[in-house]
């Protein structure tokens, strides 16, 4: 029998994402996917700035920004009635992609597509020497007690099977997660938002057979509405066009693929047909993230809808999560109660991004337009404008979505120290930076070119600004209990106004965990807190 500390089912982004960051944590970990890594189709492409600080954290911020659209690329969103006829809203996106960082963050976001994502996560989790991937591998089985849990893999290749015996489980095998299935744990919400059919295209060069310029993201009005849209995925030649309805995802086999291209285009042009595939829209949030020792992640936890692009996302942010607190426990320095937060801090995290993906998907759903939009004529082009209108007013929030990317918290939190300052709005469009406990601690220059949030990551992190009290009281309740911790002073006064405290307490995930202008009376009570929910704590929303 193989041991291990972490068994991660899946190896999708979110899976290899877990070990990546259990790997870098030194924690003892096998990952096994049932395939073998290849994608033939693609999927995620928005990557928004928090994924990219994550990624930054990681090591990978750069392969990705140069795997995936090239950094002069707009990422601007179009709707016409086609490549060569009427524009009718055209949305510009001048704070993403590009090398250059914004006020919010260090990073911007990017889009690379799964294709060329999931082998840089793949190459970085195993360059790990605790990190074992293992493809066409299927975890088959598995049972947990109180000592942990014991897993029977199908090696497909040797058709040999193997028992591998962990502490934790992470299941990260989707959507159609079977361990989801053999816990009990329900999905909550709607299965099927709506039906849909993705066309995997190469068509070098297009914006060159238009006069629209280059586009991310183009969405085609017709007389039928608003069902079709061409998703940039290279910056070349390679796109995914999407159908979106029932009468397409009956009939995917039989698509008329040389007419879809040539509406889309408004005349034939030369393309390759490079896959074809059915999905379905979802609104579904687990119950509960966790059964025992094993946990949910990414999309075996949470399905939304792509409008807006929170699925791959979302799943980032709970590996950042459950990372830290697992290995906080397999090193000992919290005591097993600390898992129990994580389904408090994420569930409501998904919840908020599927309900904002739902309401995208709705919003997009225009009905059907005037016949005239597509006539070159007086009353075309008022239903064009009225359209366009219409388009602007709704798009923005599936498309300017900083408040979102950035602004998710955990609040309440029982390891997070409520200060009884008022929640700054929690917005779609708009992140508001803030230091109030349970919020991602905010991004402004060091010296030598270094984020604050490069600070973060590994241990928790205790910031001290100017006219702070000395925390040799909170350094040594810390260390009496064998917590990692790294106190850092910075006296730049414009990082201290953004942190808004003398003191601020962030965690190994870059949450702030605690934050004040005094020491606390007590050092240990915050030492115990911030590892550990206090029974005390009403973990009740
Ligand atoms: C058209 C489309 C566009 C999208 N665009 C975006 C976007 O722009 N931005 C965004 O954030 N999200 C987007 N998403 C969502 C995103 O693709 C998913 O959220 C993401 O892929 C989830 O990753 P995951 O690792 O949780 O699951 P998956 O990618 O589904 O990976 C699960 C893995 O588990 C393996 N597996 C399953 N069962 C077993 C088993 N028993 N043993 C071993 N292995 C197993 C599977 O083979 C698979 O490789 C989009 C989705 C779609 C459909």
């Amino acid at each position: 029998m193989r041991r291990t500390q972490v068994l991660v089912a899946g190896g999708g982004p979110v899976g290899l994402a877990v070990a990546l960051d259990l790997g870098r944590r030194g924690i003892d970990c096998i990952l096994v996917e049932q395939e073998d890594g290849t994608i033939f189709h693609p999927r995620a492409t928005a990557l928004n700035a928090r994924t990219m600080e994550f990624f930054r954290r990681w090591g990978v911020a750069d392969a990705v920004r140069d795997a995936g659209m090239p950094q002069d690329f707009p990422h601007t969103v179009l709707f016409v009635t086609s490549l060569t006829g009427f524009l009718i809203a055209r949305i510009e996106r001048p704070h993403h992609g590009m090398g250059k960082s914004s006020d919010l963050s260090p990073e911007r976001p990017q889009r690379c597509n799964q294709i060329w994502l999931d082998p840089i996560l793949r190459e970085r989790a195993a360059s790990n020497a605790s990190v074992s991937l293992r493809y066409r591998c299927k975890l088959e089985t598995f049972e947990q007690n109180g000592e942990g849990v014991v897993a029977t893999v199908l090696d497909r290749d040797a058709d040999v099977r193997e028992t591998i015996a962990a502490d934790f489980l992470v299941d990260c095998t989707g959507g159609r997660s079977e361990i989801r299935d053999a816990l009990g744990i329900a999905m909550n919400g709607d299965p099927a938002l709506d039906y849909n059919v993705s066309v995997f295209l190469r068509i070098p060069a297009l914006w060159e057979q238009y006069d629209k310029g280059k586009a991310a993201l183009i969405s085609f009005v017709d007389r039928n509405g608003v069902r079709r849209n061409l998703i940039g995925l290279d910056g070349r030649e390679l796109w995914r066009l999407g159908l979106r309805g029932k009468e397409y995802f009956d009939r995917s086999r039989e698509l008329d693929v040389d007419a879809l291209v040539r509406e889309m285009a408004g005349k034939p042009i030369p393309y390759e047909l490079l896959s074809v595939r059915r999905w379905v829209t979802h609104d579904l949030v687990a119950e509960r993230y966790r059964e025992g020792r094993v946990f949910l992640a990414g999309d075996a936890a949470h399905l939304n809808s792509p409008a807006g692009g929170f699925g791959l996302n979302t799943g980032m942010g709970d590996v950042v999560d459950i990372g830290w607190k697992l290995s906080a426990v397999l090193q000992g320095w919290a005591p097993p109660s600390l898992l129990e937060t994580y389904d408090v801090e994420r569930r409501p995290v998904a919840e908020r991004n599927v309900r904002q993906a739902t309401e995208n998907y709705r919003s997009s759903r225009y009905g059907i337009p005037p016949a005239a939009i597509v006539d070159d004529s007086p009353e075309g082009e008022r239903a064009r404008e009225e359209w366009g209108d219409r388009i602007l007013r709704q798009e923005t929030r599936t498309y300017v979505t900083d408040g979102t990317a950035l602004g998710y918290r955990y609040d309440p939190s029982p390891i997070c120290v409520d200060d009884g300052s008022p929640p700054v709005p929690d917005t779609i469009s708009e992140y508001r930076p803030t230091s109030r406990p349970g919020s991602r601690a905010p991004h402004a220059w060091l010296s030598g070119g270094r984020s604050t949030l490069d600070l973060f990551g590994e241990t928790f992190v205790l910031m001290r600004f100017p006219g702070a009290p000395p925390t040799h009281a909170l350094e040594a309740a810390f260390s009496e209990r064998a917590i990692p911790l790294n106190a850092v002073t910075i006296e730049d006064t414009d990082s201290a106004a953004l942190y808004e405290r003398k003191l601020v307490l962030v965690r190994p995930d870059g949450h702030v965990a605690w934050r004040s202008d005094d020491l606390p009376p007590d050092a240990g009570e915050i030492a115990d807190r911030v590892r550990s929910p206090q029974r005390s704590v009403s973990t009740s929303r």
